[in-house]
């Protein structure tokens, strides 16, 4: 894949990119495992200082930065200066909390006595540059959400970002660059996919996170398990959406049609399975299939679009085979399901009901604005249908019944389980899958402590 902006609402080429040669990388490499010689020793005050500076400016840059990520990936551009302001929130949690995240700990006295220490304690330290191999859905946050606990831990970071975002990485290298944070603290690789393998060999990187598709995950964990570097993947997701007969279903369908379509249902973390109770089935679709159709689709710099183009041409035709296998092997299409003239890679809301086990959408992920609808007897054939996933990153139940919710909660294949609302990440939550969705947490405490060296220290 070429490294380019290239616009998802008319195809056109607006700016390409030459991928950093072998010198290049190897300087940037040289750089990264300097700087962090000296880096990982600032105070958790310094790197707070500096992250706080990055957040100020990014709210300054907001409008510039938000118009970038719509021409490159075709988000609306409300969604993408929601974005940039989730961003510097992020990197001021960080900022503010990283030293009690990273807090020495001492075990009780009197849990290690019989160890012969007079005294224990364990310390959070940093491991090093760390490789961040990123997709363009949520071209800064995917990386900001790597990138503020990273820094503030002690690391530097190396970023390798998706190839059709080349103007929101070199944006983030700057960022970090006029807060203040030493050359080399974080940078950016404008590389291909196929020159990841070399960068993770090197011996100077010593861990990875991606967050992507299945097969960059599969190959990025091979060889930083040949290597044995430490892995954190967050990979695809096809949330599921229960909805029992004791919700209110209204706020329902309304919260069910934003899960979708968020992001033009580019999301990893959109619920993408609709399981719902045969009692209000029907009414659920209705609303529901009413709410999608009301949509505007269109140009995603116009303030009122609620879905734009998807991202790039390719990702137009996975979907189209998606719903094109669902439709002949017997799924019905309630609303949208037609491509339309004219320039962009524009699909339309979608909802398909009749779901069965054999078709592709069934176990396969739909990234773009396509539910599917499935109807359950009850809350054990619900749970089925829900784990009935090769993924398991988040899901979504809509109940007022205390014990259901206790049913879902502990019986769910997810890394979440949000109860009348839709899944969203905050800074102080964890953030991560199970099964396929791939291993490792992003955010909160858990995030930060993924690439520390837990030491025990211990004193006789
Ligand atoms: P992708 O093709 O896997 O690309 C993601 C990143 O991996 C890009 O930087 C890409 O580089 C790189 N890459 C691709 N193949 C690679 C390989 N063999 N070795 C090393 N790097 C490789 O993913 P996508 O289709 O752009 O993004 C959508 C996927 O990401 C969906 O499955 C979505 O669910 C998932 N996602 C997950 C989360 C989460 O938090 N769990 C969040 C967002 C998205 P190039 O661009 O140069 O190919």
């Amino acid at each position: 894949m070429p490294i380019a902006t290239v616009n998802p609402a008319n195809g056109e080429t607006l700016r390409t990119y030459e991928a950093m040669g072998e010198e290049e990388t190897e300087r940037r490499l040289q750089l990264a495992e300097a700087t962090f010689r000296t880096y990982r020793t600032t105070a958790f005050e310094e790197r707070a200082r500096l992250l706080h500076r990055a957040a100020d400016l990014l709210d300054e840059d907001r409008d510039g930065i938000a118009e970038v990520m719509t021409t490159e990936m075709g988000k609306p551009v409300g969604q993408a200066r929601a974005e940039a302001a989730k961003c510097a929130k992020a990197m001021r949690w960080y900022a503010d909390h990283a030293a009690d995240l990273l807090a020495d700990e001492e075990p009780d006295p009197s849990d290690v006595k019989d160890s012969g220490a007079s005294r224990v304690l364990v310390r959070y330290r940093p491991l090093g540059p760390v490789l961040a191999v990123m997709p363009w859905n949520f071209p800064l946050w995917q990386v900001v959400r790597f990138a503020a606990p990273a820094l503030m831990a002690g690391n530097v970071g190396l970023l390798k970002h998706a190839s059709n975002v080349p103007q929101t990485a070199l944006y983030l290298e700057d960022l970090f660059h006029r807060a203040g944070f030493p050359e080399g603290c974080f940078q950016t690789l404008l590389i291909g996919s196929a020159a990841v393998d070399d960068v993770l060999r090197d011996e100077r990187v010593r861990a990875a996170t991606l967050t992507g598709s299945e097969p960059a995950g599969r190959a990025v964990a091979a060889t930083a398990g040949e290597m044995i570097k430490k892995t954190v993947l967050e990979l695809g997701g096809s949330d599921p959406f229960v909805v029992m007969p004791s919700a209110d279903l209204d706020r329902a369908a309304e919260v069910a049609v934003t899960a979708r379509v968020q992001n033009t249902g580019q999301s990893c973390i959109a619920a993408k399975r609709f399981i719902v109770h045969t009692d209000v089935y029907d009414a659920f679709a209705e609303r529901f299939t009413r709410g999608m159709r009301a949509l505007t689709t269109g140009d995603p710099m116009d303030e009122a679009t609620d879905v734009g183009p998807l991202a790039s041409e390719q990702g137009r035709k996975d979907l189209v085979e998606l719903v094109d296998d669902a439709v002949r092997s017997g799924a019905r299409v309630l609303c949208g399901g037609e491509l339309p003239d004219g320039p962009g890679w524009y699909y339309p809301p979608t909802v398909l009901a009749g779901i069965t086990r054999d078709m592709r959408i069934h176990r396969e992920e739909a990234f773009g604005p396509v539910a599917t609808l499935y109807r359950a007897a009850d809350l054990d054939e619900a749970v089925l249908i829900a784990n009935d996933s090769p993924f398991g990153l988040s899901s979504n139940v809509w109940t007022r019944d205390e014990a259901e919710t206790g049913r879902f909660v502990r019986d769910l294949e997810a890394g979440g389980v949000f109860v009348n609302g839709m899944t969203a990440s905050h800074p102080a939550l964890p953030f991560g899958g199970v099964k396929r969705s791939g291993y490792g947490r992003e955010l909160s405490g858990h995030g930060i402590r993924e690439f520390c060296n837990i030491t025990t220290v211990w004193h006789g």
